[in-house]
């Protein structure tokens, strides 16, 4: 990796982790969860950088993908709040997530912490993807919860959030191993319940996978816009601000028809059970590079 394209990950990781502090710092009962995440992305923009994918703040049960937009979702003591951020410069990405437990931060919030802790320990050029999933597995399952099974790390590419390979939760086996300059985001997710999300409705973020010509000046002036976000996932609530509600979501359903979008649904635990995260940024080296570690954990 060249000089000028490590500063330009560890810009992104600094200013990546300045964000999710801030953002941290505005979760309290009472607050609304649409304002953390406009303020924490106007942080990102007044650094110069720009959003890979919009901030998102998943409540309890919700694991990820939650952006509120026709609806706010204020905080309440005793909620799991998750807040995951994403920054780019250059299209080099820095990708990382805390969790909060409102009144007093409990187990389920250490188990994923520590889970990522370890997994990052174990992180070098040649350690096999399936050892990374066990280890993240053996943490969680230490405390008495659920790893997700079918949430994982993943690659990082240059514009691209989710690149292969998968790092996964579990201990799947794989043998793949990392290679040196290899970017991962390490990102356990632990559960009080069955460990397993499914897609829920009414998806606010979306990607779009495809440009065909489309005949409504509507959908067209919407397009412009999302063609802005260079295939990086966006939010409807964005849209909304520039081009209200009702335009916008005939928009979305003309380009879903044309099959130009891919949806990103709120993914919810199998049995309801409270989720937590945790995630960082790596450049593999021997000696890994956590670039979105910043001053937090
Ligand atoms: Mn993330
Ligand atoms: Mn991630």
């Amino acid at each position: 990796m060249d000089k000028e394209t490590l500063q330009k990950y560890e810009k992104a990781g600094s200013i990546a982790s300045q964000a999710l502090k801030r953002g941290l710092s505005m979760i309290k009962p009472g607050a609304s969860t649409k304002k953390i995440l406009d303020e924490t992305e106007a942080y990102i923009k007044s650094q110069g950088a720009g959003i890979a994918f919009p901030a998102q703040i998943a409540v309890n049960e919700v694991a990820a993908h939650y952006c509120p937009a026709e609806d706010d979702t204020i905080l309440k003591e005793g909620d799991t709040v998750k807040l995951d951020v994403g920054v780019h410069i250059d299209g080099y990405i820095a990708d990382t997530a805390k969790t909060i437990r409102l009144g007093g931060q409990d187990d389920l919030v250490k188990a994923s912490q520590d889970a990522l802790r370890e997994a990052l320990k174990k992180i070098s050029p040649g350690a096999m993807l399936g050892e990374i999933g066990k280890t993240i597995q053996e943490t969680i399952t230490s405390y008495g919860f659920a790893p997700i099974r079918n949430l994982s790390g993943h690659a990082l590419g240059r514009y691209e959030v989710h690149a292969k390979p998968t790092i996964p939760n579990i201990d799947t086996g794989d043998k793949t191993e990392l290679k040196e300059n290899q970017v991962v985001a390490i990102e356990p997710f632990a559960s009080k319940g069955a460990g397993i999300v499914y897609e829920s409705s009414n998806p606010t973020l979306f990607t779009l996978t495809a440009e065909k010509p489309v005949r409504s000046p509507l959908t067209r002036q919407v397009l412009q816009e999302i063609k802005k976000y260079k295939g990086l996932p966006f939010t409807s609530r964005w849209l909304y601000n520039e081009h209200g509600i009702g335009k916008t979501r005939f928009a979305l359903r003309e380009l879903k028809s044309h099959g130009m979008l891919q949806e990103h649904p709120p993914l919810l635990d199998k049995a309801r059970g409270v989720v937590s995260q945790a995630e960082h940024s790596v450049i593999i080296k021997d000696k890994p590079i956590i670039y979105t570690k910043g001053d937090n954990d």
